[in-house]
Protein backbone atom coordinates (compact mmCIF):
# COMPACT_ATOMS: atom_id res chain seq x y z
CA UNK A 1 0.00 0.00 0.00
CA UNK A 2 2.92 2.35 -0.57
CA UNK A 3 1.44 3.95 -3.20
CA UNK A 4 -2.16 4.47 -1.98
CA UNK A 5 -2.28 7.56 -0.62
CA UNK A 6 -5.43 9.90 0.87
CA UNK A 7 -5.99 12.82 -1.73
CA UNK A 8 -4.17 16.69 -1.38
CA UNK A 9 -3.26 16.03 2.07
CA UNK A 10 -1.01 18.87 1.79
CA UNK A 11 -4.32 20.85 1.51
CA UNK A 12 -5.94 19.36 4.25
CA UNK A 13 -2.94 19.74 6.57
CA UNK A 14 -2.54 22.90 5.60
CA UNK A 15 -6.16 24.09 6.06
CA UNK A 16 -6.31 22.30 9.23
CA UNK A 17 -2.95 24.42 10.41
CA UNK A 18 -4.75 27.44 9.31
CA UNK A 19 -7.55 27.15 11.40
CA UNK A 20 -6.07 25.98 14.50
CA UNK A 21 -3.62 28.88 13.81
CA UNK A 22 -6.45 31.98 13.56
CA UNK A 23 -7.99 30.34 16.50
CA UNK A 24 -4.78 31.33 18.53
CA UNK A 25 -3.68 34.28 16.80
CA UNK A 26 -6.17 35.89 14.91
CA UNK A 27 -4.57 38.45 13.07
CA UNK A 28 -3.61 35.52 10.80
CA UNK A 29 -7.40 35.34 9.60
CA UNK A 30 -6.32 38.37 7.17
CA UNK A 31 -3.26 36.89 5.33
CA UNK A 32 -2.48 33.12 3.83
CA UNK A 33 0.72 32.65 5.92
CA UNK A 34 0.96 29.88 8.45
CA UNK A 35 4.20 29.52 11.02
CA UNK A 36 6.27 26.77 10.57
CA UNK A 37 6.05 24.77 13.27
CA UNK A 38 10.14 23.78 13.17
CA UNK A 39 11.69 27.79 12.21
CA UNK A 40 8.22 29.21 13.03
CA UNK A 41 8.22 31.84 9.81
CA UNK A 42 5.02 32.68 8.70
CA UNK A 43 5.26 31.62 4.89
CA UNK A 44 2.80 30.77 1.71
CA UNK A 45 1.30 27.59 0.87
CA UNK A 46 3.99 26.95 -1.69
CA UNK A 47 7.10 27.24 0.46
CA UNK A 48 5.68 24.43 2.94
CA UNK A 49 5.59 20.70 1.84
CA UNK A 50 4.57 17.27 3.55
CA UNK A 51 6.94 15.90 6.37
CA UNK A 52 6.78 12.04 6.80
CA UNK A 53 7.73 12.70 10.63
CA UNK A 54 9.06 8.79 10.99
CA UNK A 55 10.61 9.22 7.57
CA UNK A 56 10.19 7.17 4.50
CA UNK A 57 13.07 5.42 4.42
CA UNK A 58 13.06 4.28 7.84
CA UNK A 59 9.57 3.18 7.12
CA UNK A 60 10.42 1.85 4.08
CA UNK A 61 12.33 -1.24 6.58
CA UNK A 62 9.11 -2.25 7.61
CA UNK A 63 8.18 -6.06 7.30
CA UNK A 64 6.42 -6.41 3.83
CA UNK A 65 3.15 -7.80 5.50
CA UNK A 66 2.45 -4.72 7.69
CA UNK A 67 3.96 -2.43 4.16
CA UNK A 68 1.15 -3.91 2.77
CA UNK A 69 -1.84 -3.13 5.21
CA UNK A 70 -0.90 -0.22 6.32
CA UNK A 71 -0.16 3.04 3.95
CA UNK A 72 2.92 4.94 3.98
CA UNK A 73 1.34 7.59 5.52
CA UNK A 74 -0.12 6.34 8.39
CA UNK A 75 3.41 4.26 9.47
CA UNK A 76 5.19 8.01 9.08
CA UNK A 77 3.11 9.88 10.38
CA UNK A 78 2.33 13.85 8.35
CA UNK A 79 3.05 17.14 9.13
CA UNK A 80 3.77 20.41 7.06
CA UNK A 81 7.28 21.97 7.15
CA UNK A 82 8.87 24.34 5.66
CA UNK A 83 11.34 24.17 2.26
CA UNK A 84 11.94 28.12 2.27
CA UNK A 85 15.78 28.23 2.70
CA UNK A 86 17.25 28.76 5.86
CA UNK A 87 19.28 32.08 6.51
CA UNK A 88 21.77 31.61 9.54
CA UNK A 89 24.06 34.51 10.43
CA UNK A 90 23.76 36.06 6.90
CA UNK A 91 24.20 33.02 5.14
CA UNK A 92 21.89 30.69 3.29
CA UNK A 93 21.87 27.26 4.28
CA UNK A 94 22.23 24.21 1.98
CA UNK A 95 19.07 22.56 1.26
CA UNK A 96 14.89 23.48 1.00
CA UNK A 97 14.33 24.84 4.57
CA UNK A 98 13.61 22.88 7.87
CA UNK A 99 12.10 19.63 5.59
CA UNK A 100 15.38 19.01 4.51
CA UNK A 101 17.12 20.35 7.74
CA UNK A 102 15.21 17.42 9.64
CA UNK A 103 16.40 15.40 6.40
CA UNK A 104 20.05 15.79 6.70
CA UNK A 105 20.21 15.64 10.63
CA UNK A 106 17.85 13.70 12.00
CA UNK A 107 16.62 10.99 9.54
CA UNK A 108 19.21 8.89 9.23
CA UNK A 109 19.34 8.30 12.88
CA UNK A 110 15.93 7.45 13.16
CA UNK A 111 16.50 4.71 10.52
CA UNK A 112 18.79 3.21 12.48
CA UNK A 113 16.71 3.43 15.84
CA UNK A 114 14.05 1.38 14.10
CA UNK A 115 16.82 -1.06 13.07
CA UNK A 116 19.24 -1.47 15.65
CA UNK A 117 19.63 -4.11 18.39
CA UNK A 118 19.64 -2.21 21.84
CA UNK A 119 21.35 -5.12 23.02
CA UNK A 120 24.20 -4.77 21.21
CA UNK A 121 24.26 -1.37 19.81
CA UNK A 122 24.94 2.16 21.66
CA UNK A 123 22.82 4.77 20.97
CA UNK A 124 24.57 8.41 21.20
CA UNK A 125 23.12 12.14 21.68
CA UNK A 126 22.30 12.62 18.20
CA UNK A 127 19.90 9.64 18.32
CA UNK A 128 18.53 10.99 21.23
CA UNK A 129 18.23 14.98 19.78
CA UNK A 130 16.48 12.95 16.51
CA UNK A 131 14.13 11.33 18.84
CA UNK A 132 13.53 14.43 21.26
CA UNK A 133 12.82 16.53 17.74
CA UNK A 134 10.22 14.29 15.83
CA UNK A 135 8.70 14.15 19.49
CA UNK A 136 8.14 17.71 19.25
CA UNK A 137 6.64 16.98 15.49
CA UNK A 138 4.43 14.26 17.42
CA UNK A 139 2.85 16.89 19.86
CA UNK A 140 2.52 19.29 17.03
CA UNK A 141 0.41 16.86 15.04
CA UNK A 142 -1.48 15.94 17.43
CA UNK A 143 -2.40 19.02 19.30
CA UNK A 144 -1.02 21.90 17.18
CA UNK A 145 0.06 25.59 17.42
CA UNK A 146 -0.63 25.13 21.52
CA UNK A 147 2.19 23.25 21.46
CA UNK A 148 4.52 25.17 19.19
CA UNK A 149 4.01 28.58 20.12
CA UNK A 150 4.36 27.76 24.19
CA UNK A 151 7.91 28.37 25.79
CA UNK A 152 8.39 24.51 26.06
CA UNK A 153 7.73 24.64 22.29
CA UNK A 154 10.43 27.55 21.75
CA UNK A 155 12.79 25.28 23.87
CA UNK A 156 12.07 22.45 21.30
CA UNK A 157 12.56 24.71 18.34
CA UNK A 158 15.81 25.46 19.64
CA UNK A 159 16.78 22.28 19.82
CA UNK A 160 15.72 21.65 16.32
CA UNK A 161 18.57 23.62 14.98
CA UNK A 162 21.15 22.33 17.80
CA UNK A 163 21.18 18.56 16.15
CA UNK A 164 24.65 17.63 18.10
CA UNK A 165 24.17 18.24 21.58
CA UNK A 166 21.17 19.14 23.73
CA UNK A 167 20.88 22.09 25.17
CA UNK A 168 21.77 23.39 28.34
CA UNK A 169 17.40 23.91 29.55
CA UNK A 170 16.30 20.50 28.14
CA UNK A 171 15.48 18.83 31.02
CA UNK A 172 17.03 16.01 32.10
CA UNK A 173 14.28 13.45 32.08
CA UNK A 174 14.24 14.48 28.73
CA UNK A 175 17.33 13.09 27.95
CA UNK A 176 17.03 9.41 28.13
CA UNK A 177 15.22 7.23 26.55
CA UNK A 178 13.40 3.54 27.35
CA UNK A 179 13.19 1.08 25.13
CA UNK A 180 11.15 -2.40 24.19
CA UNK A 181 11.85 -5.43 21.75
CA UNK A 182 10.74 -4.19 18.32
CA UNK A 183 7.61 -5.90 16.93
CA UNK A 184 9.46 -8.39 13.64
CA UNK A 185 5.99 -9.27 12.01
CA UNK A 186 2.47 -7.75 11.56
CA UNK A 187 -0.16 -9.19 13.18
CA UNK A 188 -3.70 -7.81 12.74
CA UNK A 189 -4.35 -7.63 16.70
CA UNK A 190 -1.53 -5.40 16.64
CA UNK A 191 -2.09 -3.08 13.64
CA UNK A 192 -1.87 0.32 16.08
CA UNK A 193 1.69 -0.56 16.42
CA UNK A 194 1.85 0.46 12.85
CA UNK A 195 -0.55 2.63 12.02
CA UNK A 196 -0.18 5.01 14.77
CA UNK A 197 3.41 5.54 14.81
CA UNK A 198 3.45 7.56 18.10
CA UNK A 199 0.75 6.98 21.84
CA UNK A 200 1.14 10.56 23.75
CA UNK A 201 0.67 10.41 27.40
CA UNK A 202 0.76 13.99 29.70
CA UNK A 203 2.65 13.64 32.72
CA UNK A 204 3.11 16.85 34.23
CA UNK A 205 5.54 19.33 32.67
CA UNK A 206 6.40 16.54 30.03
CA UNK A 207 4.43 14.46 27.45
CA UNK A 208 5.57 10.70 27.65
CA UNK A 209 5.84 9.99 23.88
CA UNK A 210 6.04 5.85 22.47
CA UNK A 211 7.45 5.76 19.32
CA UNK A 212 6.54 2.32 18.64
CA UNK A 213 8.96 0.21 20.94
CA UNK A 214 10.66 3.57 22.29
CA UNK A 215 9.62 5.74 24.81
CA UNK A 216 10.94 9.46 25.59
CA UNK A 217 10.09 12.55 27.38
CA UNK A 218 9.51 16.22 25.78
CA UNK A 219 8.78 19.02 27.93
CA UNK A 220 5.13 20.76 27.34
CA UNK A 221 4.24 24.22 29.11
CA UNK A 222 0.65 23.04 30.03
CA UNK A 223 -1.26 20.48 29.62
CA UNK A 224 -2.44 20.30 25.79
CA UNK A 225 -5.42 17.71 26.78
CA UNK A 226 -6.67 20.60 28.35
CA UNK A 227 -9.19 23.60 27.60
CA UNK A 228 -8.16 26.87 27.24
CA UNK A 229 -10.15 30.35 25.71
CA UNK A 230 -9.31 30.69 22.01
CA UNK A 231 -12.11 33.45 22.07
CA UNK A 232 -12.11 35.64 25.29
CA UNK A 233 -9.97 38.67 25.16
CA UNK A 234 -9.49 38.49 29.02
CA UNK A 235 -10.03 34.70 30.83
CA UNK A 236 -8.59 33.21 34.31
CA UNK A 237 -4.42 32.49 33.78
CA UNK A 238 -5.78 28.87 33.76
CA UNK A 239 -7.54 29.07 30.72
CA UNK A 240 -5.13 31.50 29.05
CA UNK A 241 -2.87 31.23 26.36
CA UNK A 242 -0.28 33.85 25.51
CA UNK A 243 1.88 32.34 21.69
CA UNK A 244 5.28 32.75 21.82
CA UNK A 245 6.16 33.92 18.40
CA UNK A 246 9.82 34.15 18.28
CA UNK A 247 11.47 32.72 15.69
CA UNK A 248 14.96 30.67 15.64
CA UNK A 249 16.18 31.16 12.30
CA UNK A 250 15.76 34.13 9.58
ZN1 LIG B 1 10.86 26.07 8.85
Amino acid sequence: MKHIDLPAQKELLWHRLREDLKSLVPWFADSDLLLCPACCRAIKYDEFSIEHIVPKQAVACDPADARQAVSQNERSGLTLLCRKPLIYKGRKVPGHGCNSWKGKHFDPFLKELLRINFRTTTVNTRHQVALYSVGYLALFRKFGYQVALSPAGLLCRRQFFSPNTFLPDVPLNCQIMLTGEPRAEFKEDEKSYWSEPFSIGVEGSTALVVLRNIGFRVPISRDPTQPFSRILPYSPIKFSFRPDLTTVFE
